[in-house]
This record gives C-alpha cells, sequence and structure tokens, in this order.
C-alpha cells in the first residue's frame, strides 16, 4: 500500500534529520580540530578542562568514603565502601532542596543545608563512628582535631560549571538550573561546603570536586571487566558531555607560566565540555526545526552540539516537527476532519514531549501501532490518532534519534582516534551514563553503527567496549577522593 499523506509528508521530514557517512566524517574531522584548539587556548568551543585527576582505577582500591551530589533538584549524600574487587556497597540518601536556598541572597543558608544532610546521614548510616568522633567530644566539649584515620574523605560532584585549579578547588562561574545565589560566584566550591562542615565539627574532608563525567570514568573503570582501564565517561542524559584520559604533556595551555613540561608519561582526566562542539555551526546540521529550538532557548548559540543529542532536548525537536506538519494543509498529520490536537494538548507547550516518548513509539512494535497511539493519547490528549499518524510520528522519532547516535559517535570516535587508543591491541572501554543511553532502543547500536563508517575506525569498532557505569555519581567521586588522598592526583 502507498503511504498516505501524512506518512509520506513525514518520510520527508525524517530524511532531513539523516546524516550520510560523509557528514559523520567531516563531524570527525572538525571535532579533532576543535580538541587542539581547546588544548592550546581558552575560550574555546572545546573546553578542555583539566580536571587534575591523573590516575584511573583498575578495581583493586579499597575503602569507605563518602560522596555529594548537588547537581539539580536532588541533593544526595552517599557513603562508598570499595571491596578491591571491582564491587562496591553503596548507601545514600536524597532530599529535595528547598526552593528558598537555591535562589535566595547568601550561599551560607545553602551549604548550612548540605552539611546538615551530611551530619545526618552520618548518624543515621554511621552511628557508631558519630558516636566516637562527634558525639564524643560534643559530650565532653572536647576540641582537639580529629586523627587522620577518623576522617572521612568526601568527594563532591558539583555539576555546574567551575573554574577548577586543583583536585579539591575550584570557583563557581555561573549558576545554571535554576539556582541563584549571587554571592557563591566566584567562590571556591569546596570551600564553601568545608566550612560549613567545620561549623558542624564534622569528621568530613572535602578531598575532591568532580564532574558528572570524569565520575562516569572513574565508576566505570573501577567495575570494568576484566580490569581493562576506562578511556572514556560520557553522559547522554538531560545534557551530554564526555572526559578522556590525555597525555599530560598534550594540554599545552597548562604550560604557559613557564614550568617545565610533563613528561611523556603523565595523563589527565580531561572534561571535553563537548555540549559546546562546533558552535559556529560549521559541520552540525541545522534544519528549521534545530533552529526554532535555538532561538526559543535561554541561551541561542550555545551548547549547539548537545541541542541537537541530549535527552532535554530530543522530545522538542519532534514537537516542533509534529506542529510543522499539522500546520500544513497538505501533509494531514493528526487532522481527521479537523485537528485531532486539542487546544489544551501539551503539544502546544514548549518542551511538551518528553524525551521518554521517544523511546516509547520506537519500542511500538504492534502492527497498528496501538502503543504509539496510546501514548499520543495519554501525554497529549490526542484521540482518534489514525495507523498513518502513528507511522508518520514514530518515522520522525526515529530519524531525530539515529541522528542524535550518530552525532555522538562523531564525538567518541574523534577521542579515540586522537589518542590513538584505537589502534592498540587492548580493547577500548568507554562508560556512559544517561536515560538516554540507557533507555532508548538500540541508541547504543546506532553508535556503533555510525563509527564502523569512520576513516581511522572501520572494523575496529569491535575493540570498542561500551558499558553503563552504574552509580556513577557516587563512586566515581569516591574514586576521586581516594586519588586525591593517595596523593596521586
Ligand atoms: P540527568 O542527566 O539529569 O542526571 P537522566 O540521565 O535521567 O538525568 O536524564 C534525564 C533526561 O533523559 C531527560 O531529558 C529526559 O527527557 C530523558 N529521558 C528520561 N527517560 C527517558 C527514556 N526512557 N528514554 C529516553 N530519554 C529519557
Amino acid at each position: 500500500m502507498a503511504p498516505g499523506p501524512s506518512l509520506d509528508a513525514a518520510l520527508r521530514v525524517a530524511r532531513e534529520f539523516d546524516l550520510p557517512s560523509d557528514q559523520v566524517q567531516r563531524g570527525v574531522d572538525e571535532f579533532l580540530s576543535q580538541m587542539a584548539e581547546g588544548m592550546a587556548k581558552n575560550g574555546t568551543n572545546l573546553s578542555q578542562i583539566p580536571t587534575y585527576v591523573t590516575s584511573v582505577p583498575n578495581g583493586t582500591e579499597k575503602g569507605l568514603y563518602l560522596a555529594v551530589d548537588l547537581g539539580g533538584t536532588n541533593f544526595r549524600v552517599c557513603s562508598i565502601n570499595l571491596r578491591g574487587d571491582s564491587t562496591f556497597d553503596l548507601t545514600q540518601s536524597k532530599v529535595a532542596i528547598p526552593r528558598d536556598l537555591m535562589v535566595a541572597p547568601s550561599y551560607k543558608e545553602l551549604f548550612k543545608f548540605l552539611a546538615k544532610q551530611v551530619e545526618s546521614f552520618l548518624e543515621t548510616h554511621h552511628n557508631e563512628h558519630f558516636e566516637a568522633t562527634v558525639r564524643r567530644r560534643r559530650l565532653t566539649g572536647t576540641t582537639d582535631e580529629y586523627r587522620r584515620e577518623e576522617i572521612f574523605d568526601l568527594g563532591f560532584t558539583f555539576s555546574f560549571p567551575v573554574h577548577q585549579t586543583s583536585i579539591n578547588r575550584g570557583t563557581l562561574i555561573r549558576w545554571t538550573k535554576g539556582f541563584d545565589i549571587p554571592d557563591a560566584v566566584g567562590q571556591d566550591v569546596c570551600l564553601m561546603l568545608q566550612d560549613a562542615i567545620n561549623e558542624l565539627h564534622l569528621p568530613v574532608r572535602v578531598a575532591a570536586l568532580v564532574n558528572d563525567t570524569v565520575g562516569t570514568l572513574m565508576a566505570r573503570s573501577y567495575t570494568s571487566p576484566g580490569k581493562t582501564e576506562t578511556v572514556i565517561g560520557a553522559i547522554f542524559g538531560t545534557g551530554t558531555n564526555g572526559a578522556y584520559v590525555e597525555k599530560l604533556n598534550r594540554l599545552t595551555k597548562l604550560n604557559t607560566k613557564g614550568e617545565p613540561a610533563a613528561d611523556a608519561t603523565q595523563q589527565m582526566v580531561i572534561n571535553t565540555e563537548w555540549g559546546s562542539f562546533d558552535n559556529n555551526l560549521s559541520v552540525l546540521p541545522n534544519t528549521l526545526y534545530d533552529q526554532q529550538l535555538d532561538a526559543a532557548s535561554v541561551n541561542p548559540g550555545i551548547q549547539m552540539f548537545e541541542k541537537r543529542v541530549s535527552g532535554m532536548f530530543l522530545g522538542e525537536i519532534l514537537r516542533l516537527a509534529i506542529l510543522g506538519l499539522a500546520k500544513d494543509a497538505t501533509a494531514r498529520l493528526l487532522r481527521g476532519d479537523g485537528t485531532l490536537i486539542p487546544t489544551d494538548s501539551p503539544l502546544y507547550t514548549p518542551w511538551g514531549i518528553d524525551t521518554s516518548f521517544l523511546s516509547v513509539i520506537e519500542a511500538d512494535t504492534t502492527s497498528d501501532l496501538a502503543e504509539t497511539k496510546a501514548a499520543l493519547f495519554e501525554h497529549f490528549k490526542v484521540s482518534n490518532a489514525s495507523t498513518d499518524d502513528a507511522q508518520a510520528i514514530q518515522a520522525i522519532g526515529h530519524a531525530i534519534a539515529k541522528r542524535s547516535a550518530r552525532l555522538s559517535a562523531i564525538a567518541l570516535a574523534a577521542i579515540l582516534i586522537d589518542t590513538k587508543r584505537i589502534d592498540t591491541d587492548e580493547t577500548v572501554d568507554i562508560g556512559v551514563d544517561g536515560s538516554l543511553v540507557e533507555f532508548y532502543p538500540k541508541f547504543v547500536d546506532y553508535i556503533r553503527e555510525a563509527m564502523r563508517e569512520i576513516k581511522g575506525i572501520g572494523e575496529k569498532e569491535k575493540k570498542v567496549r561500551i558499558g553503563i557505569a552504574k552509580d556513577g555519581s557516587g563512586v566515581g567521586a569516591a574514586l576521586i577522593a581516594l586519588v586525591a588522598h593517595k596523593g596521586y592526583a
């Protein structure tokens, strides 16, 4: 049967999201050149931020560490017992951050709140230790310093832009994600937390400041099968970003103060901030829907790679494409006799489609796409969608997600080529985290397919192992606290 008008028009729109091999290749070439630029100077698309993490775990690490994660709506506190055999035990608590602390004149209240959470976590989950240290001191009025062995090292995952200057020093550049506390900008993030912890006299040392991509890399490296050291940690969740292990002497921008160059054996994990790859759009695709999304975003012209790849944006691209077709009288999408989209449908609300909807429709293999129709009704109040409508929406959603995976392959492949990791005989391990890579059907398969098309990868794609790093932020932060403590870093 020939496709009906809505499917026919949708297939044309879906083709706009095709990313053929030659465009993937151009992307890799440009990524390589923007990586090099970021290694040499500041103010480039790829920031290539030094993290001061200079070794990755091999699974034999041992010890009990604390980790906290301030990234958005929740604050998590956990303790991680690394068993030294690639396994760990994790205990955690999670609390919503009160809005009046997120937007406030002073950071003191927020950090006091965070320190209080650490205190109650210790009291609940490490009570014996709490009694022997904090409570004993409070009862006896002693103000002696804690002995080193009494102190917990803590890794602080802080997912806001930071100018990091050492493993546990970094100043806040700006708040994002709805936070606004003016006097915190320019302050040292670890010191703000340490001061609040010290006010409560807790035996806790903020040992490391952690970016979530680095945490993912470290967590995967600790748990990866066969003790293979992980090369890249990457997030495909609300946003996208990646960190990788680099030779320190290639990070030439660090070497501007006349210090001796690092020797060829020294390594450092670099946070690429690849969400901003190709902000100037020299190689990235740019459909009408990408343009509309960018124009309506809070940061037009910035994070252009992320806006084509990550969970926060894919649903919105689909929404804009559906509305475009629904308005087009000849396309006849979701039309019936008039329109099937009621005026109060979330399809009319910016950011009204969550990317989980793309996962649901991609997974629908029923012959009449009953699940897609049900989801259209449940989420968007669209009743009576035809099978043609459902196929049309499925085709566009599929194309948008596949483009995202093929773009993701550009970043991963470029790093494997640049670091020459792909040219060794060893397995190349990549740790990933985030709902998109975890839940979108075949996302990793599409990444692999694109990798095989890239010059310099091809058949060698078989050596690449991509695995989810579970509990990445907690375990990763613990591992970074550990390397900081050992003084490797
Ligand atoms: P974060 O990156 O904030 O730590 P997640 O990794 O859970 O959190 O990513 C959340 C993002 O993933 C949201 O943008 C959401 O739209 C998207 N998402 C949530 N569930 C799914 C799913 N089942 N399939 C694809 N994307 C999803």
